[in-house]
């Protein structure tokens, strides 16, 4: 008996001959392939006497075949099948071209369908390709919204329609896991209908109500995965921090600027939620210099004032130094100890002198140092917290799920969890918030602190990039340094898009052979890195030749050109976080944008960035120019989970959102629905093995 698990080699001849394709496909069972949709329909539900057919219809038409025959065509070696249809007193020619195979299946005094779109060849309509079916009550290719399915080589739509219709009637053996009164409320259709519906609509109507079911399925497990998530961690412990009112406004105050409002309201959020006895979970989110440090100080500050630890995860070495160094400039005149750990080395912040690991990690264990800022190798086994109560991580897109649950299992043995923030310069639309972090709270720094000058931003032509470099030069005799970015490693096969390895190479040897230049890319060692950037940061390069992997948050002050090779290869929030690179001190600063192939698409979208340095409005305006798959990662977005879904259903992903927040306050333990509560453990199972 055929069921949802069968493999689909076992459905029909056909489908065993396409196994290995289909597997290809991520279609191996009877499930996977009623899961396998339609990424767009073509609607030839119409259908037209031939009489009444104009150039341009996209139609069907039925009609009896009075000729057909194949012909080898002159000019290229192609087959050319030609036929003639009438229907009533018209008639209409036909071609399809190296189909010759055709002439098999359709025969002369057949009656049949053809669904395409009619053109002219000079003034005589005719039909080219058509999808064609001979005349049946239940076709599956013409006479109806056809569905058409994305392929790999060797597979076609229609052979996916053949083996979809023949397993359908199976779609009577899925469950329906969604309680019934959600789908009363939401009028949604029913499981059987919509999967019935998505393959072959009956019309567009129930399609989209077919979507919407399907696409609602999706979002909300997910939705109610990080409800729960949310809900857990509600219900467990943290130990509740005192707001040190006095000594936190002093601190504030005492800084050599002004906080921004959006800081304001930040620090604000983050010492209520310390002050609650369950586990604060909030992303932090700012453009790169929009002042994330000082805020997670703040908080930092008045745990230390209760006596208790905080822990800082950094992604790279120079950034947890740089972190180390700005935090012992804010606390200095403040009793709090801060250490440093790295792989390579290990700090306080109280003495000079060297400490060896042994007497540090015993520093970190009774609650001597208050503060600990480090990268990975925080969370290695020998570092034990007296009293870890307050954890950060920073950058927090660069580590994984692992390394965020192993620093809060640091907590000490209380049996309580740290006060949990993340943060990032990545700017997410809020059309996305809830569907990739519906589970943390957020804060947001929009506005950047008030005496920042404007980088001066310019798409440049390839004909003036002597002048560039020239340009260049003269920053670099001014005492600055300088970026430059390319795309790739290697050099490229492909329309030569600049690698940084030619850069190197052609600046080093060819346009400023006199001047130090530094090279960086994600192949090189981590040591390899970190001593070219710090080379870099203590001015001993003056040029660095970079991929991609400078984006996170080093502060090089003395920078103040960014360039940009193949510019049009990065999405402008991108784009944008290399700029921000430069800029970070009262030098005027420049980022040029270089392209050896601007189409004018692109063009339109480099000159975005010109005029706009909200990471925000850039990050929205990518998801414009180039949809989304392309701008967040599929994994990073959770998105592979999704088969129909896309992170761009806002209105459905507000939708689920609130129906999972109903049913997860209701019942957070799902006892009246068993089935949600095993798909909900399937996800975050999966979750936890990306
Ligand atoms: P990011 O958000 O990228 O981590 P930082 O916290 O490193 O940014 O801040 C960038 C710089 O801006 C630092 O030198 C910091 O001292 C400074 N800064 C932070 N807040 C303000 C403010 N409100 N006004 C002026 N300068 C500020
Ligand atoms: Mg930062």
């Amino acid at each position: 008996m055929i069921n949802l698990d069968t493999s689909v080699s076992d459905i029909s001849p056909i489908a065993k001959k396409l196994a290995s394709r289909l597997k290809k496909m991520g279609v191996e069972t009877v499930r996977d392939l009623i899961e396998y949709y339609p990424f767009r329909y073509d609607d030839f539900s119409q259908i037209k006497d031939i009489k009444d057919l104009a150039i341009g219809d996209i139609i069907t038409i039925k009609g009896r075949v009075d000729l057909i025959k194949n012909r080898r065509s002159s000019v290229k070696r192609t087959n050319i099948t030609e036929a003639i249809i009438t229907d009533g007193l018209s008639s209409i020619k036909v071609l399809w071209f190296n189909q010759p195979f055709i002439i098999k299946t359709i025969k002369v005094g057949d009656e049949i369908y053809l669904s395409g779109k009619v053109d002219a060849d000079y003034k005589t309509l005719q039909m080219v390709s058509p999808e064609y079916e001979k005349v049946k009550n239940d076709t599956s290719n013409t006479a109806r919204i056809i569905p058409i399915y994305p392929l790999t080589q060797g597979v076609t739509s229609k052979q996916i329609r053949y083996l979809i219709k023949l397993v359908l009637p199976l779609v009577n053996i899925v469950d329906d896991w969604i309680p019934e009164y959600i789908l009363k409320d939401l009028n949604l259709l029913g499981i059987k209908s919509s999967l019935a519906e998505i393959h072959f609509p009956s019309d567009n109507n129930t399609l989209n109500r077919a979507q919407l079911r399907l696409k609602f399925n999706e979002l909300f497990l997910i939705q109610l995965q990080k409800q729960a998530v949310k809900n857990k961690i509600k219900n467990s412990r943290a130990q509740a921090v005192n707001f040190n009112e006095v000594a936190v406004k002093d601190f504030v105050k005492k800084l050599p600027f002004i906080l921004t409002d959006d800081q304001r309201k930040s620090a604000w959020s983050i010492l209520n939620d310390l002050q609650r006895g369950y586990p604060m979970n909030r992303l932090l989110e700012g453009d790169v210099g929009s002042g994330k440090t000082v805020v997670a100080a703040i908080a930092m500050l008045n745990v230390a004032l209760n006596k208790m630890q905080s822990a800082y995860m950094a992604p790279t070495e120079i950034l947890a130094k740089q972190q180390f160094a700005s935090l012992k400039k804010l606390f200095k005149g403040f009793n709090i100890t801060i250490g440093l750990l790295t792989r390579t080395e290990q700090k306080i912040s109280s003495v000079d002198a060297k400490i060896s690991k042994k007497d540090f990690f015993n520093k970190i264990a009774n609650g001597e140092i208050d503060i600990v800022i480090g990268t990975h190798a925080l969370i290695q086994n020998s570092v034990i917290f007296d009293n870890l109560v307050f954890a950060i991580i920073d950058e927090q897109h660069r580590f994984g799920v692992e390394q965020r649950k192993a620093l809060i299992e640091k907590s000490g043995n209380r049996n309580t969890n740290p006060h949990f923030l993340s943060m990032t310069a990545t700017p997410i639309p809020r059309t996305l918030h809830l569907a990739l972090y519906g589970d943390l709270d957020l804060s947001i720094i929009r506005q950047m602190p008030k005496d920042r000058k404007k980088i001066i931003t310019k798409v440049v032509e390839p004909i003036f990039r002597d002048e560039a470099y020239k340009f260049i030069f003269k920053q670099i005799e001014e005492g600055r340094q300088i970026f430059v970015v390319c795309p790739l490693i290697d050099e490229s096969d492909k329309l030569g898009v600049r690698s940084v390895n030619e850069e190197y190479k052609k600046l080093n040897e060819i346009i400023f052979p006199d001047i130090k230049i530094g090279l960086l890319h994600g192949k090189l060692k981590s040591e390899e890195k970190e001593s070219t950037m710090q080379d870099f940061l203590d001015n001993k390069i003056k040029i660095l030749v970079s991929t991609s992997v400078i984006e996170v948050g080093v502060d090089i002050p003395n920078a103040t050109v960014m360039m940009i090779e193949g510019a049009d290869r990065f999405g402008l929030a991108q784009l944008h976080q290399f700029r921000g690179r430069v800029g970070r001190s009262n030098f005027q600063s420049y980022c040029f944008l270089f392209s050896d192939s601007f189409s004018e698409n692109s063009r339109t979208r480099l000159e975005a960035l010109v005029d706009c340095s909200d990471g925000f409005t850039l990050a929205e305006k990518d998801l414009e120019f180039r949809g989304h798959g392309n701008v967040y990662g599929r994994a990073q977005s959770g998105e592979s989970d999704l088969k129909i879904a896309t992170l761009y259903d806002y209105n459905i992903i507000e939708l689920a959102n609130k129906e999972a927040i109903k049913l997860i306050n209701n019942d957070p333990e799902f006892k009246k629905f068993p089935e949600l509560k095993l798909k909900v453990k399937e996800i975050e199972e999966k979750i936890h093995l990306e």
